[in-house]
């Protein structure tokens, strides 16, 4: 019989890349699979729960907790600050979880200096002008943010070849199966 262990999964990419999307599924196929909830200072959009999508954070609170150690990573992505509190990996991680975070490339190189054995997952869309395409759909970004989501995404692929494995967003069904694929290697590893 197969072994399982607790694994720590990274998975970033591009704002648009689908990443959200894709973690959502392969939770949904791949039961046990925990998900962190991060902090960050932006505000919420429409329809985001605070405690549930992320911990709505002012930037003093934010701060203080910086300064209290409270983040095993944490970074300025599109001007605002996010960040992964240790509270949340280390109770998963108590209950025998494999976890996934889902993080910008920042943090998940952060994340790697602190737990060498993570498995990094990048999410790459399969071209910049279909990134566009996507973030001008997904209608919840000003035109200014587009410009910004883009920038930072050449930046972000430029850093893939540092990840242990790279699933290309073409198709939604194909990628699903792609990442749950490469959870199950992991952790059977
Ligand atoms: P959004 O504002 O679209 O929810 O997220 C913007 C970016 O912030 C995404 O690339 C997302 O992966 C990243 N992000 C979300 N949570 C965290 C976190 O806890 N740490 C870091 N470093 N990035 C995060």
């Amino acid at each position: 019989m197969a072994s399982f262990k607790p694994t720590l999964f990274v998975v970033s990419g591009p704002s648009g890349a689908g990443k959200g999307t894709l973690v959502e599924r392969v939770r949904s196929l791949y039961p046990g699979l925990g998900l962190t909830v991060s902090a960050t200072t932006r505000s919420p959009r429409p329809g985001e729960v605070d405690g549930k999508s992320y911990y709505f954070l002012s930037p003093e609170e934010f701060s203080r907790r910086i300064e209290a150690g409270e983040f095993v990573e944490w970074a300025e992505v599109h001007g605002h600050r996010y960040g992964t509190l240790v509270s949340e990996v280390s109770s998963l991680l108590a209950q025998g979880s494999s976890l996934v975070l889902e993080i910008d490339v920042q943090g998940a190189l952060q994340v790697r200096e602190k737990f060498p054995e993570a498995v990094l997952i990048f999410i790459a869309p399969p071209s910049l002008d279909e990134l566009r395409a996507r973030l001008v759909g997904r209608g919840t970004e000003t035109p200014e943010s587009i410009e910004l989501r883009l920038a930072n995404a050449e930046h972000e692929l430029s850093l893939a070849p540092r990840y242990d494995e790279i699933i290309v967003n073409d198709d939604l069904d194909d990628a699903t199966q792609a990442l749950l694929r490469t959870f199950e290697k992991y952790e059977r590893n």
